[in-house]
C-alpha cells in the first residue's frame, strides 16, 4: 500500500491504472473507526483498486467549530487501512488542496436549507467542494459514503447526477456501538457520563420507529421524541426532524408517508452528534 501526500504523485499513479479498472474511493477525515472500516472493506471487496482519502477539510467547519481539535491519527489510520487491504491512501496537505482563497461557492437548492445544512451554515458547500475535488483528482468509478451523514449522501448523489460525474455513489449502512450509539470520530470527546447518555439519540429514533403506527402527525412524533429526550438531561437537542427519506422534503402527514425518515442532532457538552433512522 502506498501513501500519497502530493497531488502530482497521486495523479501520476491514477493515470497509470489501466482503463476499465474498477476504482473505489472512500473519502474520510481520518481518526478512523469501525464505521469507516466497513466502508473500506466494502470498497476493497467491490473494486480492483481502492483509495482511502484522509483530509480534515477546513471549508466544512464553521468558525466556532472543532477544526483545530478534530482528532488526528495518521499512523493508526494507515495501519488499519493497510490491514483492510486498500491499495492507496491520499492524505494531502491543506495548502495544496486550497492554494487560493475560494472564488466559487455552491448554492444547493432545497437540500441544504435544513438539518445540518441549516445548523452549520456553509458546511454543505464545503462538503460538495472537497468531494468534487477528490472526484476530479482520484477519478473513482465507485465512491463510498456512510448513511450516518444521510443529508450529505443525498446531496452528493444529486451532485453526481447533476454534474455528470462518471461514477456510482454507494451508500453504506450506519455502524453502531453495542448499545446503539452511531460510531463517530467525535465520540472520543465524550466524558463517561456523556457517553452513557449519548445513547439517547438512537433510543429516541428507535422508539419513534416502534411507535410510528400510533403517531397521528409529524408534529406528534417530534413532540414524543422531545419528551423521551428528557430522560437524557446531558443531551441538548439541536434538531429532531421527520422528512421524506428520498427527497428530504417535509411530510404533509405521517400515517400516509411512504418513506418517513427521522433525523436527530444534539450537543453533549461541546460535542455535536448526529443520527438518523428510516421509520418505515
Ligand atoms: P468522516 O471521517 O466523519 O468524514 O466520515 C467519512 C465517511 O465515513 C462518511 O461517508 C461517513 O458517513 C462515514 N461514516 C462515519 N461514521 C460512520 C458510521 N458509524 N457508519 C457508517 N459510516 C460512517
Amino acid at each position: 500500500m502506498q501513501l500519497y501526500s502530493q497531488i502530482d504523485a497521486l495523479r501520476h499513479m491514477r493515470q497509470g491504472l489501466p482503463s476499465g479498472t474498477r476504482i473505489g474511493l472512500v473519502p474520510t477525515m481520518g481518526a478512523l473507526h469501525q464505521g469507516h472500516a466497513a466502508l473500506i472493506q466494502r470498497a476493497v471487496a467491490e473494486n480492483d483498486f481502492t483509495i482511502v482519502s484522509i483530509f480534515v477539510n477546513p471549508t466544512q467547519f464553521g468558525p466556532q467549530e472543532d477544526l483545530s481539535r478534530y482528532p488526528r491519527d495518521l499512523q493508526g489510520d494507515q495501519q488499519l487501512i493497510e490491514s483492510l487491504g486498500a491499495d492507496a491512501i491520499f492524505a494531502p496537505i491543506t495548502t495544496d488542496i486550497y492554494p487560493h482563497q475560494a472564488r466559487f461557492y455552491f448554492e444547493i437548492r432545497d437540500l441544504a436549507d435544513k438539518l445540518c445544512g441549516a445548523s452549520r451554515p456553509g458546511h454543505m458547500n464545503g462538503v460538495v467542494q472537497i468531494v468534487s475535488i477528490l472526484f476530479h483528482l482520484c477519478q473513482p468509478t465507485h465512491a463510498y459514503f456512510g448513511l450516518k451523514d444521510y443529508q450529505q449522501f443525498v446531496i452528493i448523489q444529486r451532485l453526481v447526477e447533476e454534474l455528470h460525474f462518471p461514477l456510482e455513489v454507494v451508500p453504506c449502512p450506519i455502524v453502531r456501538e453495542a448499545d446503539g450509539l452511531a460510531m463517530s470520530s467525535r465520540n472520543v470527546y465524550l466524558s463517561p457520563e456523556e457517553r452513557q447518555q449519548a445513547v439517547g439519540l438512537s433510543r429516541v429514533l428507535q422508539h419513534l420507529r416502534a411507535e410510528r403506527a400510533t403517531l397521528p402527525s409529524v408534529e406528534a412524533a417530534r413532540q414524543l421524541g422531545q419528551e423521551l429526550l428528557q430522560a437524557y438531561p446531558l443531551v441538548q437537542l439541536d434538531y429532531l426532524e421527520i422528512l421524506d427519506g428520498r427527497t428530504l422534503a417535509p411530510l404533509p402527514n405521517l400515517p400516509e408517508a411512504r418513506h418517513p425518515h427521522a433525523f436527530i442532532a444534539a450537543f453533549l457538552g461541546k460535542t455535536r452528534l448526529i443520527d438518523n433512522l428510516a421509520l418505515s
